[in-house]
């Protein structure tokens, strides 16, 4: 038989321990699947005061390791804890880096010194490696903040025959945030000066983590395969898409799953009724629920019900959704809106409250509960996103069979299948150009289908039907470390 394959997944953030977005979803769960499939998995992350804080059992185990970061050297402590039985998590522990109140910065923005806690977090995930004796096949390293972990293999760790074979993947998940930095910090990263330069780490004088990643790592791969092509164009890349085309061959996208246990209306403990394709009554008692908690009218019952639940940044699409408000609040609908993020968007849907009180849901908060409700009970589900890596939101809608309006980007296409009424296929409605009346129109298509019980019906079986479970994703993920590594073998021998 095989021997296993030894994988560590590098991250700044993964669930239960610390999250801010959709990365520690992938992070907390991919490895329990790449487990179930035989390979061996670490995972090493920051120990934030989120960690600390997250009541899970720490072990601090007493070892320390240095990390080089300019002219000093700076010591680490290292926490474990699990995330299965036999998936262990390392924390990399700096109280000066990692023990405040967020992750990688508060509301006023980024903190003063992220170049030098990731450059310091990167280092100590190659340092611990060695401190182990650990010597991984794979590498798995997400986002910017993990993105040098390349660099320092093809440079500084080239010697060490721990890591001769080690192979490097890295996953954008989005790349709108890349880690740019003054030139004046590259002296903290001690890579030697030849990679400051364009086709290595400077990025307009400037240095950019995700680019070294993105460089210098053996294989790439972004959480959609649409997504995976748009990075490659101006209008997605963020300054990335020449590199990104450079590196096209060694590109690769993979949808990202989702977990069923959490997200499952046959027993989601937080709806007023379970249901499930066999029997979807429940999920009026669910539309009846989720008015009462928002105290909207019962009578919207008979009523399409339109769901948001978001980050309230622009990236979601709401200066769509804004010069539509009108004309969509003339219509025969309620809304319900859960979100918090940017103060503008906050303001706009406190107004929106306040003047349709009969039709608008909104809660500004972020609430796990809320968020359950809002799946099983509305009808359908808004996504009008500028841009969507992958997206989550709009697979977990197909699972409570709440119909999906996306504009077709990134994840958004790769997971909806336009309804065709001809031939009652698909799961959901999509438009095309980021453009207000595009989504009106789309919209107004859905909600005519709504007004058709039979084809109602159908489109709502098709959407509970589909499948996006992480096996699919793991195996995909397991066929990609497979590749890089034989490629990599291959690469060595010649
Ligand atoms: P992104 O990662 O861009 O924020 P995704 O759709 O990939 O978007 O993931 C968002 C995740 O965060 C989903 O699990 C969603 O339910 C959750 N979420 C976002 N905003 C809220 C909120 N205000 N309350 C509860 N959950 C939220």
């Amino acid at each position: 038989m095989d021997k296993p394959l030894q994988i560590l997944l590098a991250t700044p953030e993964a669930v239960p321990f610390a999250k801010t977005g959709g990365l520690a979803d992938v992070a907390g769960a991919l490895p329990k699947f790449l487990r179930a499939m035989g390979c061996e998995i670490k995972l090493v992350m920051p120990y934030y005061r989120m960690v600390k804080e997250s009541g899970h059992p720490l072990q601090y185990l007493g070892e320390e390791i240095e990390i080089p970061l300019g002219d000093e050297k700076l010591k680490a402590d290292i926490y474990l804890s699990h995330l299965s039985q036999d998936i262990p998590v390392y924390f990399i522990g700096r109280g000066e880096f990692f023990d405040r109140e967020y992750l990688y910065g508060s509301p006023k923005g980024d903190y003063f010194d992220n170049a030098e806690r990731f450059i310091f977090f990167s280092k100590a995930v190659l340092t611990f490696c060695q401190h182990r004796g650990f010597s991984p096949d794979i590498i798995h390293h997400h986002e910017w903040q993990t993105g040098l972990i390349p660099a320092y293999l093809k440079s500084v760790y080239r010697k060490d025959p721990l890591f001769s074979h080690t192979a490097t993947v890295f996953t954008i998940h989005n790349i709108a945030y890349q880690g740019i930095f003054k030139k004046e910090k590259f002296a903290l990263t001690d890579l030697p000066a030849e990679m400051y330069n364009p086709e290595g780490i400077e990025f307009w004088e400037r240095i950019n983590f995700m680019k070294g990643g993105i460089v210098y790592a053996d294989a790439i791969n972004t959480v959609s395969q649409k997504y995976s092509e748009e990075i490659q164009t101006s209008e997605y890349g963020y300054g990335l898409e020449g590199i990104l085309r450079k590196r096209g061959e060694n590109l690769y996208g993979i949808l990202n799953g989702v977990d069923y246990q959490d997200w499952n209306p046959s027993h989601d403990p937080h709806l007023a009724a379970r249901y499930d394709l066999k029997d979807i009554s429940g999920k009026k008692e669910c539309k009846k629920d989720l008015l009462k908690e928002l105290h909207l009218p019962a009578s919207l019952e008979n009523v399409p019900l339109l769901g948001m639940i978001s980050r309230l940044a622009d990236q979601k699409g709401f200066d769509l959704l804004m010069e539509i408000l009108n004309e969509l609040f003339s219509l025969d609908i309620g809304f319900v809106l859960l979100g918090t993020g940017e103060q503008k968007y906050h303001d706009l849907f406190t107004q929106v409250a306040r003047k349709y009180p009969q039709k608008a849901g909104i809660r500004i908060a972020y609430d796990d509960r809320l968020a359950h409700k809002i799946e099983a009970g509305a009808d359908l589900f808004l996504m009008p996103s500028k841009y969507e890596p992958c997206g989550l939101n709009q697979i977990y809608s197909l699972k409570y069979g709440t119909i999906p309006v996306v504009r077709a980007t990134g994840g958004l296409d790769d997971s909806i299948i336009q309804y065709d009424p001809a031939t009652k296929k698909g799961t959901g409605f999509k438009f095309t150009r980021y453009d207000a009346k595009e989504f009106l129109a789309t919209l107004k298509e859905a909600i005519r289908i709504y007004s058709e019980p039979e084809q109602w019906g159908q489109l709502i079986r098709n959407a509970m039907m589909a499948d996006f479970s992480w096996e699919r994703s793991s195996e995909a993920y397991l066929q990609l470390y497979r590749n890089t590594l034989e490629q990599k073998r291959e690469n060595i021998s010649t």
